[in-house]
């Protein structure tokens, strides 16, 4: 018995690799599968019979020729399901669908004014369901469910803390699986903007890299080989609490100092307020302001892209990272700040670490936090028994 067990593991093993290979480099054909993985042709031919069968994968015309019958090619089937990724916001809900391969396909978005968390969930669903119902016909259909959060969630995707929505252990997951039927996966927003980046934007060209969000608060998506650092317990990544002035601010968290209290949206609109005398300056406004070369605004971005050097600096000494990605709502002043932002980490952090780093603003845009949960959804579908071995 348990050499029966031993070589359906190694099936299901090998089914994922061919399955994996396939999704990133198709159109490919099963002799280079072979060359590839070191399995014999006759293993590929008949894990490919499966796929095909499955509907994950299609077979298309004849490829080049090396002498001898030209290869039938293997294409990757990216419309055989969808998933659902959503970026739960303080002030709005952002949903799309996207197939396979993370391209989108629907888009839903709201605003709202952070109501009582039954109310918002209720939106929530709300949304999910508009896109579901949408779905194209497709073998699989919604695949799954992902959800960036403004807060920490634990494996069984509780959220357990989310402190600007006021929610504290709420079963997030629980209540969508139970209301959809399908897989839902729960993670912080920076995290999923971090596999965002990663896996469709500016991220795809290092193994590892560090995202930070700069929204209300900042958070950070440390992503280290290829995969998600979430410390011991998930709780990594909270830079933005990291204390830039020991006698500073007092912050929420009960440190003082922090560096979000200098740097995020809400230190720029706070600020906004006192400088223009405006109680409800928004991002946009002072973008716009910007462009049209309004001395004020473009000194309060100034002084935000320092501040935001100073945090990074932090980041760049103690993690030497190949790549930081900066995104968030504030990315889209990527003009103002980038200037100010580069000199403060050329002059302040350590010349070793920094030699090779590259720093980049996002390519998604707003966009990186939906498209990690996509993508967190699509990779706990591929994991699942659907595609591995009945
Ligand atoms: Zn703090």
């Amino acid at each position: 018995m348990k050499q029966t067990g031993d070589l359906h593991l190694m099936k299901r093993i090998n089914k994922s690799i061919v399955m994996e290979l396939i999704r990133h480099e198709s159109p490919i054909s099963r002799a280079s599968i072979a060359e590839k993985t070191g399995l014999t042709k006759a293993t590929v031919s008949s894990l490919v019979s499966e796929l095909i069968e499955s509907r994950l994968v299609d077979e298309i015309g004849a490829g080049e020729s090396r002498g001898g019958r030209k290869p039938m090619l293997l294409l990757f089937n990216r419309t055989a399901g969808y998933a659902i990724g959503v970026d739960l916001g303080v002030t709005y809900i952002t949903a799309v669908m996207t197939d396979l391969n993370g391209e989108i396909v629907n888009e839903v978005k709201i605003q709202h004014d952070n109501p009582p968390r039954d109310e918002l969930i209720a939106e929530l669903t709300r949304c999910i369901r508009e896109l579901a119902e949408r779905v194209p016909e497709s073998a699989y259909g919604v695949v799954g469910i992902g959800i960036g959060i403004p807060g920490f969630a634990d494996e069984e995707g509780n959220v357990l803390f989310a402190p600007n929505l006021g929610w504290e252990h709420v079963p997030l997951q629980r209540m969508l699986e139970d209301e959809f039927g399908i897989p839902v996966v729960i993670d912080n927003e920076a995290n999923a903007g971090a596999v965002g980046e990663k896996e469709f934007g500016a991220g795809t060209r290092w193994p590892s890299l560090v995202y930070v969000s700069i929204s209300a608060g900042i958070g950070t998506g440390i992503i280290i080989k290829e995969e998600l650092y979430r410390g011991m317990s998930g709780f990594s990544g909270e830079i933005g609490h990291v204390s830039i002035q020991h006698d500073g601010k007092p912050c929420r968290c009960g440190n003082a100092g922090c560096w979000e209290l200098y740097a995020s949206e809400k230190a720029l609109l706070d600020e906004a307020k006192e400088v223009y005398g405006q109680p409800r300056m928004k991002v946009d406004q002072l973008i716009r302001l910007a462009e049209e070369g309004d001395a004020k605004a473009l000194a309060l971005f100034d002084r935000l892209g320092r501040y935001l050097g100073i945090g990074i600096v932090n980041i760049i000494n103690a993690f030497n990272p190949p790549a930081i990605i900066i995104g968030g709502r504030l990315a889209q002043a990527e003009a103002w700040l980038k200037q100010p932002l580069l000199e403060v980490v050329e002059r302040r952090s350590l010349p070793y670490p920094r030699a090779q780093l590259e720093v980049q603003f996002s390519e998604l845009g707003v966009r990186s936090t939906v498209l990690g949960a996509c993508s967190f959804a699509i990779s706990k579908f591929f994991s699942s028994t659907k595609v591995s071995v009945e």
